[in-house]
């Protein structure tokens, strides 16, 4: 079974057309990589298999769900870490994690696990507004792995992060996977999608231009790395 199905999907916002017609599969143990430019419609696409926008035309399925006539189903099995998420800033990291496990069962391990993830030392037990940027992504990631999702939807996981925090998160992603989620990712950072990613999905204009796992891109298009693949494919 596919993770994620997605068929034809168009996505308008009134007149304007932000996704023209894409489809995709992403296998059930993969990590997939939708990348692209600014305002090429990632984050439409991650939003809408994540059950948070209407569909225009074509239909997603996760785990053979709908996700529009089965969107309480879907929503069990997915977690989703939005581009901009915030955290409530009064509570500790730790505080944190415990009030959102208790949408799942509120599981010790649960929390245990997220302050694992989310690394943060003693730091954990601070308030989530003495935290700097790359500190609270670090807590949403934790937030969006730690109950151990058939699905994880990842908008730009690494955003913010200097060089060794991201290389931490994409790590936590690695070990994630092992232990049975599958992730889709959107990201502007071509060596991660490299690192990362078995597939990608390149997108512009709300069109897939090119999907292929890194390898076969690279080979199709004779460049030595993803960043130099999509520079051709979008000449
Ligand atoms: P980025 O890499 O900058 O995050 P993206 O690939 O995630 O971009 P989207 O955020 O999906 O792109 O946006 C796709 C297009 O749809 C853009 O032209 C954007 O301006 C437009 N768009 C997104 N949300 C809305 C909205 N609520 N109303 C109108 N237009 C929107």
């Amino acid at each position: 079974m596919n993770a994620v199905e997605v068929n034809e999907l168009v996505k308008k916002y009134g007149e304007f057309e932000a996704v023209k017609g894409v489809s995709f599969n992403v296998n059930e143990g993969e990590i997939f990589g939708l990348i692209g430019p600014n305002g090429a419609g990632k984050t439409t696409i991650l939003r809408i298999i994540a059950t948070l926008l209407q569909i225009t035309e074509g239909s997603v399925r996760v785990f053979d769900y709908d996700v529009e006539k089965e969107a309480d189903e879907v929503r069990k099995l997915i977690s989703y870490l939005p581009e901009d998420a915030g955290a409530y800033r009064n509570l500790t990291g730790r505080e944190y994690l415990s009030f959102i496990a208790t949408f799942f069962g509120g599981k010790k391990e649960m929390v245990e696990r997220g302050i694992e993830i989310a690394n943060l030392g003693k730091r954990i037990d601070d308030k989530i507004d003495t935290y700097s940027k790359g500190m609270i992504r670090r807590l949403l990631v934790a937030r969006a792995l730690m109950n151990k999702p058939k699905l994880s939807i990842l908008d730009e996981p690494t955003s913010g992060l200097d060089v060794i925090n991201a290389q931490e998160v994409r790590k936590i992603i690695q070990r994630t996977v092992k232990e049975g989620t599958t992730v889709l990712l959107s990201s502007h950072n071509m060596l991660e999608v490299e690192f990362l990613c078995h597939r990608i999905a390149l997108i512009n204009e709300g069109r897939i231009v090119e999907e292929g796992s890194p390898e076969e891109l690279k080979e199709k298009h004779d460049a030595k790395n993803v960043e130099e693949v999509f520079l051709k494919v979008m000449k």
